[in-house]
């Protein structure tokens, strides 16, 4: 009887083995993302392991968990846009004495490709022209300094004068900290923007993956409509500030999309793979023409 458990915990420990060369077990906790190949990305949530033809063509969701990954400005804009054009891409900085903060720039501008941590674009979707602004996470940390301020105020008077439906994927850690009060005026800036929009306008926000801090607390919190996508993370402070602060445990789903739902904070989630023809939808209930 020994002898044929010690046999079967032996086979056991082999195929346990195995599975760890194969690195095919859910535990993989192990291999650190600098140890995939190039092409391949581990999904944070189930542990899959993805290609990149595969992530492309899934629109950067995980096949298995639905997990929506953190996705580029010009990743997003090809997969929701017939046509578009980006504006908006030459307003130079002026506030950028803090130590550091030109080289980091620079390095965010050389890292990302993009001018700032806000990409946006006039094009059409399903044929009807619009405004889009995309936040990037990439850039960092989607944080809203002076130019980013600048040109989601832009935004929303374009939006005014032309009579186009603005739509903003908002992303951000918060009010750029290298900028110091200069990053918090964008807060009322873009408010003020968006009060005069709100006369005539229609404005959509969409809330990704995080949204915090001075953009959850300015205009990502002004919209006619907010849709979400899938867990994305969409509050003031952080979780742990505010635990220390109240005294007590929040609630593991707290701050998520689906959190903000439940409370009456956003109107709807919708999967990236939905959201074209989501905002094609609610953009022609509201009259907007297609070309
Ligand atoms: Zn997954």
């Amino acid at each position: 009887m020994s002898n044929a458990f010690d046999k079967r915990k032996q086979e056991l420990n082999q195929f346990s083995e195995a599975l760890d060369k194969l690195n095919i077990r859910k535990k993989e906790t192990t291999i650190t993302p600098k140890a995939l190949p190039d092409d391949v990305t581990k999904c944070p949530k189930c542990n899959t392991l993805i290609f990149s033809d595969e992530m492309q063509k899934n629109l950067f969701i995980c096949p298995k968990c639905n997990h929506h990954f953190r996705i580029t400005p010009k990743n997003r804009l090809d997969a929701l846009m017939d046509k578009y054009e980006v504006i908006f891409d030459d307003i130079a900085e002026k506030y950028t004495d803090f130590p550091d903060y030109k080289e980091k720039l620079s390095k965010a501008v050389e890292d990302t490709n993009e001018d700032e941590s806000i990409t946006c674009a006039v094009g059409y979707i399903d044929g009807i022209k619009v405004l889009v602004g995309v936040m990037n996470s990439f850039f960092m940390m989607g944080s809203m300094g002076s130019v980013c301020g600048e040109k989601v105020t832009r935004m929303a008077e374009k939006a005014y004068k032309e009579n186009l439906p603005l739509v903003i994927f908002t992303c951000s850690g918060g009010a750029r900290m290298q900028e110091g009060i200069i990053s918090l005026m964008q807060m009322a800036k873009t408010s003020a923007a968006f009060a005069k929009l709100n006369e005539k306008g229609l404005y959509i926000a969409v809330i990704t993956d995080p949204t915090t801090g001075g953009v959850s607390a300015s205009f990502a919190s002004l919209a006619d409509i907010t849709l979400a996508e899938p867990g994305a993370l969409f509050g003031f402070a952080g979780k742990r500030v505010i635990e220390s602060t109240i005294k007590e445990v929040l609630p593991k789903e707290f701050q998520t999309a689906e959190f903000n739902l439940e409370k009456g904070f956003i109107d709807k989630i919708v999967s990236r793979k939905d959201m074209k023809k989501t905002l094609s939808l609610i953009l022609s209930l509201h009259g907007y023409k297609h070309e």
